[in-house]
């Protein structure tokens, strides 16, 4: 009896006809789709893109080169080279490089920095045309960090609340 329950089955289509009706279900739903770059799904604010230097508001630079970030980048992706600044001798980094192609974007940089100095932004789309632009300078950083201060100064009052 069961032979034939099966038989009957594979002489109608039985598992064709189950195949067909799932397709016809998911063809008359509302697609899910996310048609990019026209359209884009919600962005956290703690998401972990470019990296910025921040300044504060005064214009001075906060990153105080104590090196955390370097140290605790699991890529070594960081190098910094620093000394005392001539204007006053405060310690200041004179080189400050992040290389885009080790990074990994684990955010272990900026959770360590104790000046809140480098950040990620929620910048994700980027793309390098010459050879040794994956290395963020200092300068373009700082200037990440300027264009970008209103956007990073809000998503960290906005987490700061939840802590
Ligand atoms: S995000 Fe992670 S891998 Fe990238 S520079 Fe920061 S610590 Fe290094
Ligand atoms: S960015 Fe922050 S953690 Fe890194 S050297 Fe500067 S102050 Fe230290």
């Amino acid at each position: 009896m069961k032979n034939l329950g099966f038989y009957f089955k594979s002489f109608m289509l039985w598992e064709l006809l189950k195949g067909l009706q799932l397709t016809g279900r998911y063809f008359f739903a509302r697609k899910i789709t996310v048609q990019y770059p026209e359209e884009k799904t919600p962005q956290s604010n703690r998401f972990r893109g470019l990296h910025a230097l921040r300044r504060y508001a005064s214009g001075e630079e906060r990153c105080i080169a104590c090196k955390l970030c370097e140290a605790v980048c699991p890529a070594l992706a960081i190098t910094i080279e620093a000394g005392p600044r001539a204007q006053d001798g405060t310690r200041r980094t004179t080189r400050y490089d992040i290389d885009l192609f080790k990074c990994i974007y684990c955010g272990f940089c900026e959770e360590s920095c104790p000046v809140d100095a480098i950040v990620e932004t929620r910048v994700l789309e980027y793309h390098f045309e010459r050879r040794g632009e994956h290395i963020m300078t200092k300068d373009k950083l700082l200037a990440h960090g300027d264009k970008l201060e209103k956007q990073i100064a809000a998503d960290r009052e906005y987490d700061s609340r939840f802590r």
